[in-house]
């Protein structure tokens, strides 16, 4: 079986693997390559994701190297609509059975396809023609618009999945993490799921690099195998839950994340309905409304804890108000956490950039700095270089008889304004990047609104007069 794109991706887009299409910066879609076209609408090209920058053929997709920019591609909408009705693919086959007629389903593909042209605002759709007595117009899409080509990576899922939630943010999970100290091989446990953003980036922190990482199970017994990173995974909605597992399922993560339909508040963090179980987690995330409620079943005393005995738990909650967090930290001091911390990630965007040297106050005034325009601003910068040395009176002739023919003017005028002509000059053949500009950064001028409030504590391993005893063993006290 191949590895999930989440824990490692190729040079470049696979079929049948989720891809990401970047459109703006706060646009992007998600989709699943399909080379072939039976599962979609029976275009011609494959399956095709439309967007509102136009459309796009995953055969134009599959195969490209991640990072590129692809155009949008002229696509027929419409040339097979009725031998997509008359039973080619499984949607037309699925739409016979319904009983549709092709009829019908040409004029729902017509009133689609308007759609279509409407949302590409691509403004030249065709008639195509007569068919059985309905019209069939049809959207011959424009190549208007392009996107960018992304792996799907947790950062980049989190800025395109579907919500069915509140999400956790790269920001604030990145923090989250690194604080519980997931890393390859950590057993994770995380109540509620959600929408899955926080799963995701979970999953690859705890990824040991072995495809088939993970536990053990029997039906009475749930071992962790040691090093086998894994994440446990709560949510008590049962259609959130259904479809986040299809997601794990697409995405290659299942083997990882063992997602369960469960209430932890009241039935605790065992998989399933046994409770022999024990998942020795030692990172936990409680994203929950009532946090509080499900550290009762956390703790060490109970037989059938979910927690490592052998090792110290590093927790966190995530909670937006802050008398949630007063609640939780109130049961965390009385069920013994210690080190308990909050904190708040207030996250600020930077923009890097380079402050190109002002063409303009050079007196080439009107020249764009883009490097398409280099050629024209090398003329004009000629052109600047002529009449400063007519100005100057320093005609071609002169140089001529000076033997100076060829040499540049710098080398016989004054140093201020030739030097700052060389400059440009260099500035826009050499186009080397630090000529590009001084190095500026900008910080947005207000931080974006508040997520939450990051609670952290840690319940050390407990210590028996065994331990203890061992301890003295293997290092006896200095007499
Ligand atoms: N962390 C998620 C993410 O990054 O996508 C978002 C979690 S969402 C804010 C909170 C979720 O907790 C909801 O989906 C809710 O159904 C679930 N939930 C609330 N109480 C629960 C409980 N007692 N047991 C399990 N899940 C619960």
């Amino acid at each position: 079986s191949r590895i999930s794109p989440f824990l490692q991706y190729g040079p470049t887009a696979e079929a049948d693997s989720l891809a990401i299409l970047h459109l703006r910066r706060d646009l992007l879609i998600p989709a699943v390559l399909r080379s072939q076209d039976d599962l979609n609408e029976g275009y011609d090209e494959g399956k095709v994701t439309n967007t509102r920058f136009g459309s796009f053929p995953h055969s134009t997709l599959i195969g490209t190297p991640w990072g590129s920019q692809v155009r949008a591609s002229a696509v027929d909408t419409g040339s097979r609509g009725r031998k997509g009705w008359e039973g080619k693919g499984k949607k037309g086959q699925k739409r016979k059975r319904e009983g549709q007629t092709p009829e019908e389903g040409i004029a729902e593909k017509k009133a689609k396809s308007e759609d279509l042209e409407r949302e590409a605002n691509v403004g030249n759709a065709e008639i195509l023609g007569q068919d059985a007595g309905v019209e069939t117009k049809v959207a011959v899409e424009a190549a208007s618009g392009f996107v960018h080509l992304l792996p799907a990576t947790p950062e980049i899922w989190t800025a395109s999945l579907p919500h069915r939630t509140q999400v956790v943010y790269t920001s604030d999970y990145s923090y989250i993490l690194h604080r519980i100290r997931a890393r390859p091989g950590t057993v994770l446990i995380e109540a509620g799921a959600g929408s899955g953003s926080f799963t995701h980036a979970a999953a690859r922190a705890v990824y040991n690099g072995s495809p088939s990482a993970g536990v053990e199970e029997s039906a009475t017994k749930v071992l962790r195998t040691d090093g086998h990173g894994k994440v446990y995974s709560f949510e008590f909605h049962e259609q959130r839950a259904q479809k986040l597992k299809e997601e794990l399922i697409e995405h290659g993560l299942d083997s990882i994340v063992k997602l369960t339909h469960q209430d932890v508040c009241q039935d605790g963090f065992h998989p399933g309905s046994t409770k022999t179980s024990s998942i020795a987690a030692n990172a936990i995330f409680l994203d929950l409304p009532a946090p509080w409620l499900a550290l009762k079943h956390l703790t060490r005393s109970d037989p059938s804890s979910p927690l490592d005995p052998t090792a110290s738990i590093y927790l966190c909650t995530f909670s937006p108000c802050i008398e949630q967090v007063q609640r939780t930290i109130t049961t965390l001091r009385q069920l013994g956490w210690l080190e308990i911390e909050m904190v708040e990630i207030a996250a600020k965007r930077i923009e890097v950039r380079r402050e190109r040297v002002g063409l303009q106050e050079e007196g080439l005034r009107g020249v764009n700095d883009s490097p398409a325009s280099v050629d024209e601003a090398l003329t004009r910068l000629r052109e600047v270089e002529r009449r400063w040395r007519i100005f100057h009176k320093e005609s071609a002739q002169d140089g001529k008889e000076a033997g100076m023919e060829g040499t540049p003017l710098s080398c016989t005028m004054q140093v201020s304004k030739p030097q700052r002509l060389e400059n440009i000059r260099n500035a826009l053949e050499g186009r080397k990047l630090y000529r590009e500009g001084r190095l500026v950064h900008k910080p947005e001028p207000e931080l974006k609104t508040h997520t939450s409030y990051l609670v952290f504590a840690i319940l050390p391993r407990d210590w028996t007069e065994e331990d203890e005893l061992q301890a003295h063993q293997q290092w006896p006290a200095k007499v």
